[in-house]
């Protein structure tokens, strides 16, 4: 009898140690797919892993293969050059930064020569943009454009001795000037040996009146989510803003690990919408 109870008691002491044994193994799984989950990477940015989650990564989520690869922006200023621009080579050289500068042919003055000069001795680079920055007679035809292009080209090459296969669509590859012939215009000028270039971050510094503050938030919030960003900002002679806030984005982005580098070491990005 006092056996039996002993048995029976040395039988309820194993099984509640399994239990708290299975306790705390389940405990520690729970803790370690929490810490899975979610992590914080070296640039402050929260990072949701695709093992745990199952899905995948969308342009607000950095995917875990994407992790290890290094920040670079790519910062572009559209529809200069001007006295702004002046102002923007000084900030970059300050921080040790490269862009890419989509000229306007109309803009290359002769007042404006020593600032397309500076951009490359400065080691900056100058891409396409239109001769003629003028949506509806750009886009008047199925040929106005390409022929206003060819004018920019010759006229920087002539003048300037810049050869130069990094081009943006006025208003971008997805505005509606296109008219449903963004595939043709891309192949066009694939055939002629240009790299098209869309951003996945706009300043939104050509639209109304943006304040410095606006600038700045919309390029942080927007160039955080990438490894690879391309910015939008311009450099035209109404840009003081962007002056402005271009300091701030330096500062903020190299401090969270981002270098600063020209499109000629990027692969081509263009808007999903005028790929699909
Ligand atoms: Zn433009």
């Amino acid at each position: 009898m006092e056996r039996r109870i002993r048995e029976k008691i040395i039988g309820k002491l194993l099984f509640l140690t399994n239990g708290a044994m299975l306790g705390i193994i389940l405990g520690l799984l729970v803790q370690n797919c929490g810490q899975r989950q979610w992590s914080v990477n070296a640039s402050g940015l929260v990072e949701k892993t695709e093992a745990v989650t199952g899905t995948s990564a969308s342009a607000n989520v950095i995917n875990q293969s994407e992790k290890e690869e290094e920040n670079i922006c790519y910062l572009t200023f559209d529809d200069g050059p001007s006295s702004n621009t002046v102002k923007i080579l000084d900030i970059l050289k300050k921080y040790e930064a490269k862009a890419t500068f989509f000229v306007i042919g109309n803009s290359l003055t002769e007042e404006n020569r020593e600032i397309v000069e500076r951009m490359i001795k400065e080691g900056h680079c100058i891409g396409l943009h239109a001769n003629d920055h003028n949506y509806s007679k750009f886009y008047e035809s199925e040929n106005s454009w390409q022929q206003d292009l060819e004018l920019l080209e010759n006229r920087l090459e002539k003048e300037y001795g810049i050869k130069t296969r990094l081009f943006r669509f006025p208003g971008g590859s997805a505005c509606h000037y296109m008219k449903g012939n963004v595939k043709e215009h891309i192949a066009a000028m694939h055939e002629k040996g240009m790299v098209c270039f869309d951003w996945n971050v706009s300043g939104e510094d050509s639209v109304g009146s943006p304040t410095t503050a606006l600038i700045y938030q919309n390029v942080l919030q927007g160039a955080l989510k990438y490894h690879t960003p391309v910015v939008l900002l311009h450099d035209s002679s109404i840009a003081d803003a962007t002056v402005e806030a271009l300091k701030d984005i330096l500062r903020e982005l190299s401090s969270r690990g981002y270098r600063f580098e020209t499109l000629e070491n990027r692969k081509e990005y263009i808007f999903r919408s005028s790929r699909e």
